[in-house]
Parts: structure tokens; C-alpha cells; sequence
């Protein structure tokens, strides 16, 4: 057994324990070779960092990569910078921009910058795929495209994104009215609306569980169908307008509720109030940490980040591992910057997200 390393969970904390080059050698080297270094050729115990500060060296001079599976391979920049970068993005509630992260640290090119973000956001994908259980509200939301300064929108540039979110019941015996206006909170605790009547001290209240987003080509019943059958076990009810594309849910297993929108005028915000709290929360992450400046076939990526952080929103602490890719979590594909560029001109590069586990492929 080995105990697990700390992670820096403040500023202070990471100028302690990160003070220099050195240090973030010595936690790379205890994250590797938790139980101690043994030469993977020869066995040998004994070994010396090399010149390059990235691998190692046995007394019979076979050299191991410290750095290898994790986003630090290959790269010329220093580890300090990388471990910074890691908890940045690990520790920044909303996610952080390229431009405010190259100015954070200290980088005098933007693409680095660019790049060592996707990286670094490649680790936060939930590994958590266990497919949404219980009562779960889907929806679809348009996203992106829109142009500042120009009338109108852009609708080439818009995304679909399909968004399911468990809805957890919980008894709060704090007596305390929730809500307070703030979206972050009402999430946690479920809109105000709900149960802010009456003041009995021990309330059945709800909250959003976890959530799954992914960016689909369209919004017909073969696409909602097949996106709900990936991310939801059958048996679970599944509320949704009254949308055709999800007349078939009962057919799949669900039990299928739908919330009409009776009167016009009303936002469905009311009807599906969940999914919609984190479709708002969603944009204004969008928009406010990135200004709404993401390329539609990078936008699964920051999905991915805005569903790990959301799914993670009160277990934070593992994420600066993640983050740098040394977490015992299975290895991902490496990011490269020339793929990651050529996205937009049809490169193959694929943000990760992978299918979840326990659900076969629909073959309705
Ligand atoms: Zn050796």
C-alpha cells in the first residue's frame, strides 16, 4: 500500500511544494515508482536523473522515461510550467482561457499556450462512464455560432449538443432556504422554485446528479434515441418535451415521461428545470471563460471539461493528476499540436469521449 501524494490545493500550496525544477523531478519520480525506482531491464534499484531532467538512468545505464503517457513527453517545456498549467486548470472552477493561461504563465506565444490547454484538458475526461440511473431529464441545446458585432447569428457555425442530467432526490434537514439566485448553487440544490415554500424542517429536496454532453449531427429520433441509450441505463425515466425524435424511448426500455409546454411563452426552463440550469451554466462557461471563441469541432473538448468538472463539483482533488496525465487512469491518446490544428481543415483528431461502459451498442 502506498499513501497517496498531496496535491496542491492553493497557491501557497503549490509555491511550497513546487518551488522549483527539482521539486516537481522528485513528485514526478514518486508518482511513478510509488513503492521505489526498479530498472525495468535490469531490475537494478539504483538510478541517477539524467542531463534532459526527464529520465532516468540505472547503474547499468539503462535510461526510463519519467515522463512517458503523461502530456509532459516529448515537450521542451519546463516540468514547473506544465505543473503550473495543471493547476490552473485543475483548480479554476469555470475553466480558463488560452490567452489569460499564456499570460499566466508567462508564455510569449499563444499556440503553446493553446496546445498545452488541450492537453492538459484531454486528462479531464470523466472516467466515471457508468451509464445515468433513476430519474433523468434530457434536452438539446443549440450552441456557438454567434457573431459579436453582426445582426443576427451565423447558423453554419452552430452546434447541437445533447444533454442528460440524473436528478437526485435528498432529504435537507438544514432548515436554510436554497437558492439565492446564483446558478452554481441552484444546481447543487435545485432551483428555488421548487421548495422554497413552507418552511418544514426536514424538506425533500433535488439536486443534478451527473451529466453526460455530447455534440450530435442532428436532433432526429435515430440521434436522440441512440444518445440516450448510450448514456442512460433502461428502466430509468426519462423526462423530455414533446419533441417527435424521442417518441420511441418507450420502446427502448425507458420509462418515457413528457413535459408538455402548455402555454406559449413560457421557457421550458420551468418544465425541464435541471437539464436546463446546466444547458445556462454551460453557455455562460462558454462565454465567459472563452468568449464564445470555440471552433465547432473543438467544442466536444470543452465538453468534456465542463461535464468532468460538473460531475466532480464536490470531489475535486484528483483532477492536478489527471490533469498531467499520472493518474493510474487508463492512458489516452497523445494530443499532437499538428492534429489538433488540422481539425478544422477535416483531420482525423478526435477529442476524447469515450463511448461509456455497460451499455451495448443499440442494435434496435
Ligand atoms: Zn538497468
Amino acid at each position: 500500500m502506498t499513501v497517496p501524494l498531496p496535491v496542491p490545493g492553493s497557491l501557497p500550496e503549490f509555491q511550497r511544494m513546487f518551488p522549483d525544477e527539482d521539486a516537481c523531478r522528485k513528485y514526478l519520480f514518486a508518482v511513478r515508482w510509488p513503492s521505489g525506482f526498479r530498472c525495468p531491464k535490469c531490475a537494478s534499484e539504483t538510478a541517477w536523473w539524467r542531463k534532459d531532467g526527464r529520465s532516468v538512468e540505472c547503474e547499468r545505464k539503462h535510461v526510463t522515461s519519467a515522463t512517458a503517457g503523461t502530456v509532459m513527453h516529448k515537450t521542451h517545456l519546463p516540468l514547473l510550467t506544465w505543473f503550473y498549467g495543471a493547476f490552473l486548470t485543475s483548480t479554476l472552477t469555470p475553466g480558463i482561457s488560452a490567452l489569460q493561461f499564456a499570460r499566466q504563465l508567462g508564455l510569449s506565444r499563444y499556440e503553446t499556450a493553446y496546445v498545452m490547454l488541450h492537453k492538459l484538458r484531454s486528462g479531464l475526461v470523466d472516467p466515471d462512464r457508468t451509464p445515468l440511473r433513476g430519474r433523468v431529464q434530457v434536452d438539446e441545446a443549440l450552441l456557438g455560432g454567434e457573431t459579436p458585432g453582426r445582426p443576427g447569428r451565423s447558423h453554419g457555425a452552430k452546434a447541437i449538443v445533447a444533454v442528460a442530467v440524473e436528478i437526485v432526490g435528498y432529504q435537507d434537514t438544514t432548515g436554510r432556504k436554497p437558492g439565492g439566485g446564483h446558478v452554481d448553487r441552484q444546481l447543487r440544490e435545485g432551483p428555488p422554485e421548487q421548495h422554497a415554500r413552507g418552511d418544514k424542517p426536514a424538506r425533500r429536496r433535488e439536486r443534478a446528479g451527473r451529466v453526460r454532453l455530447e455534440v450530435i449531427p442532428d436532433a432526429s429520433a435515430a440521434t436522440l434515441e441512440d444518445f440516450v441509450s448510450r448514456h442512460v441505463a433502461p428502466g430509468a425515466t426519462v423526462s423530455t418535451d414533446g419533441w417527435s425524435g424521442y417518441g420511441g424511448l418507450e420502446g427502448l426500455g425507458y420509462a418515457h415521461k413528457v413535459v408538455k409546454q402548455s402555454r406559449k411563452g413560457k421557457s421550458t426552463g420551468q418544465y425541464l428545470p435541471m437539464v436546463h440550469l446546466v444547458i445556462s451554466n454551460l453557455k455562460r462557461t462558454l462565454l465567459g471563460t472563452h468568449k464564445g471563441a470555440i471552433l465547432p469541432h473543438h467544442l466536444p473538448a470543452y465538453l468534456n471539461e465542463f461535464a468532468y468538472r460538473f460531475n466532480r463539483r464536490f470531489w475535486k482533488a484528483p483532477s492536478f493528476l489527471r490533469a498531467l496525465g499520472l493518474s493510474a487512469a487508463p492512458r489516452r491518446p497523445r494530443l499532437e499540436y499538428k492534429r489538433l490544428y488540422a481539425v478544422r481543415k477535416g483531420g482525423d483528431w478526435q477529442h476524447p469521449n469515450p463511448r461509456p461502459s455497460g451499455v451495448p451498442k443499440q442494435t434496435v
